[in-house]
């Protein structure tokens, strides 16, 4: 399986429009994060984690040429609102099968209503093949999904586990429960926001004591705010197999 980052900024990215804070103006790649969302690839499947604002560039940044689906964790626009441009993957392959929560569905509807019309729709609108993800494992072609429930503040967000691998963001609280769900990884992604708390995020001392409950082999970092620092300063600070994620890389597991 072939993960890659296709954004690992917070919500409003890094550089923030307009922002003179040092990490926003630095020239190294690596501080430079679009919104938050993976592409994860094995045998010839594509899927993609959310669908944000960036999806447009982050596609063609990938050169990605085909979707198979896309999973989402919740509903707020910095995952969902680059839904329109699934268009060119509609137009090739028809109607982009959607994984998500019953209450993110709704949402998507209230947003995009066009794209759910079933009279008179408008010809040049995607077609979703929408399916409701329940806190039960599902199957995306021959691979078994298991959804976990944790909260961003109060609101219920799904991360997903594929076998060894869990990506989990926009987490404040994970129930016991769930984190039963998330032992003997190979890779966790998770997000951790910057140094200050913060009320729906992780910050960085309480990402890294999940970490230490869990125990994956290796931990990154994402939906990273200009807050957190540079990039090469932050991760120098890291225990031993914990990085911070950045934009276009690649691992495989
Ligand atoms: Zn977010």
């Amino acid at each position: 399986m072939k993960i890659t980052f296709l954004g690992t900024g917070t919500s409003q990215g890094i550089p923030i429009i307009g922002s003179d804070h040092p990490v926003c103006l630095s020239k190294n790649p690596k501080d430079k994060r679009l919104r938050v969302s993976v592409l994860i690839q094995w045998d010839n499947y594509s899927y993609v984690i959310d669908c944000g604002p960036d999806f447009r560039q982050q596609m063609l940044r990938a050169d990605v040429k085909s979707i198979d689906g896309i999973l989402f964790t919740h509903e707020h626009a910095d995952h969902t609102a680059g839904l329109d441009d699934i268009r060119p993957f509609f137009f090739r392959q028809g109607d982009i099968p959607i994984y998500a929560h019953k209450r993110v569905v709704d949402q998507l509807k209230q947003r995009f209503a066009y794209i759910f019309e079933t009279e008179n729709k408008y010809p040049g609108a995607p077609n979703l093949e929408v399916n409701l993800v329940k806190n039960q494992p599902f199957k995306l072609e021959n691979l078994e999904v298991i959804p976990i429930e944790v909260y961003h503040h109060k609101l219920q967000v799904f991360g997903y586990r594929f076998n060894n691998f869990a990506y989990l963001t926009d987490v404040k609280t994970i129930p016991d429960a769930e984190l039963e769900k998330l032992k003997n990884l190979d890779v966790l992604v998770i997000n951790a926001l910057r140094e200050q708390p913060h009320i729906s995020h992780l910050n960085l001392e309480e990402a890294l004591q999940i970490v230490s409950i869990l125990q994956p082999k290796k931990t990154y970092f994402t939906h990273i705010s200009h807050l957190l620092g540079f990039h090469d300063e932050v991760e120098k600070n890291l225990p031993e197999n914990v990085f911070l994620a950045y934009d276009q890389l690649q691992i495989t597991i």
